[in-house]
């Protein structure tokens, strides 16, 4: 994939309407937002837009909303709502809570302008506010999964989002491995190019893995291997060392016939993971595993007792316990890992972070990422929450903003809401 896109200084702006997918997905309590984070971080290309004289259309999703009265029906008979409840006055109810009202007037107060709210998504409302736009105006879409063509990409509405505007910019990366109609369908229509956080984001994990200054560490950690086959297989093709931690770790263990005790175990991984080990042996390429590991005799919340600890050699793990957490041993191994590295990429916790008993390891990993001075990347989700809650953020070259679309970006995959950008 070129990774060499397209950004909104690379167009002609001034005078012309552009449609800006953001990354409005907030959290919200009774209508208030509770961190503005992602907002703020979509201000600057707004604010360039704003300065060079566009007329901004901005659109985002927010939760998941259904916006087939049917299907949201099923649904919560699924959930185990009563029949009664599922009423179509209380699905406009639920609908309603999704609103980005509360965006647009956070948006108004961080531009220090009005940011005009329409009512719909492609409808009057939406059409005529875009077409009373005047220079370095701004006004915000509602929540474009209102439409039901949004998740199944439908050309019609891609159609219709294309006639309000003459260019569009994504500046959404969390989306950018979605294939929806306002992440990547409506640019068979207009002119596309990427705003400056997808800029950031691409430029610096395009250049991790596709040039990367060695030696090119990756550590990886998380629940299941089967999350993570492809990442494994296409990362151990460009790093010299893999890091392996968290729940997956123990299914590589047993493939080395090592017993696991009752840890988180992927039987029908085993295979693969030998077919890994091989292939890193191959190519040379350092494949680390726990040597020690914190054990449990249940699953923790919360743990009592003494916190125990076992190397994982033959059948050190008791056979009632389960690895919870990387050990002591391990820490330092891994510490030393990144230490030596030039550039290091990270994604997943290496235990049940979310015990503080058990996130020993995972602090161990952000703190030697802290410490590196190293180009470190950090892939979203539970790893950049990590960074983020231990005041490590500003000491890491680049936390992603999207869990899933980092993870297809490690996993080598064309992200549609990337692919579809004009090329430089
Ligand atoms: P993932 O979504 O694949 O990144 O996995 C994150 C989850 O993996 C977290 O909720 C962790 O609690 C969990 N996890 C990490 N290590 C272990 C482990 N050793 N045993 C069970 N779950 C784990």
């Amino acid at each position: 994939m070129n990774y060499n896109k397209k950004s909104v200084e690379d167009i002609a702006v001034a005078g012309k309407r552009v449609l800006c997918r953001c990354d409005f997905n907030v959290p919200t309590k009774a209508g208030v937002i509770t961190s503005d984070k992602r907002i703020v971080a979509a201000m600057p290309t707004i604010e360039y837009l704003v300065k060079n004289g566009a007329r901004v259309i901005l659109c985002s999703h927010m939760g998941k909303p259904e916006p087939n009265f049917e299907k949201w029906v099923k649904k919560q008979t699924e959930k185990g709502k009563a029949p009664e409840e599922l009423t179509k006055e209380n699905w406009e109810k639920a609908m309603a809570k999704l609103t980005l009202a509360p965006v647009a007037k956070r948006l108004s107060e961080l531009l220090g302008k009005e940011v005009k709210m329409a009512s719909d998504v492609v409808g009057e409302s939406a059409k005529e506010l875009a077409a009373s736009l005047q220079d370095g105006d701004v006004m915000l879409l509602e929540n474009t999964r209102f439409e039901k063509g949004e998740t199944k990409n439908d050309p019609e509405l891609s159609r219709k989002l294309a006639s309000m505007a003459d260019i569009f910019v994504n500046d959404a990366f969390g989306t950018a491995h979605r294939a929806h109609a306002t992440t990547a369908g409506v640019a068979d229509y207009l002119p596309a190019v990427c705003g400056y956080l997808v800029e950031k984001e691409v430029s610096i994990m395009g250049k991790a893995l596709a040039d990367p200054e060695r030696p090119f560490v990756a550590i990886l950690g998380g629940a299941k291997v089967s999350d993570k086959l492809n990442v494994i297989n296409n990362l151990l093709e460009k790093v010299d060392t893999l890091v392996i931690g968290g729940g997956m770790a123990y299914t590589f263990l047993a493939a080395k016939g090592y017993g696991i005790g009752q840890s988180l175990f992927d039987a029908e991984k085993v295979d693969y993971c030998k077919e890994m080990m091989a292939k890193a042996e191959a190519k040379g390429v350092k494949l680390l595993l726990p040597v020690d590991t914190v054990i449990t005799d249940h699953f923790p919340d919360p743990i009592d007792g003494e916190i125990e600890c076992c190397t994982v050699d033959a059948d050190k793990i008791p056979a009632d316990k389960m690895g919870m957490d990387i050990g002591e041993k391990t820490r330092e191994l891994y510490y030393e890992a990144v230490k030596a590295a030039k550039t290091v990429v990270w994604n997943g916790p290496m235990g049940v972070f979310e015990n503080p008993t058990l996130a020993k390891g995972t602090i161990a990993v952000a703190q030697a990422l802290a410490d590196s001075s190293a180009t470190t990347i950090v892939g979203g989700g539970d790893s950049a929450a990590a960074c983020e809650q231990l005041g490590f953020a500003d000491k890491i070259t680049h936390i992603s903003t999207g869990g899933g679309a980092s993870l297809e970006f490690l996993e080598g995959l064309e992200l549609p809401g990337i692919a579809c950008l004009q090329d430089k």
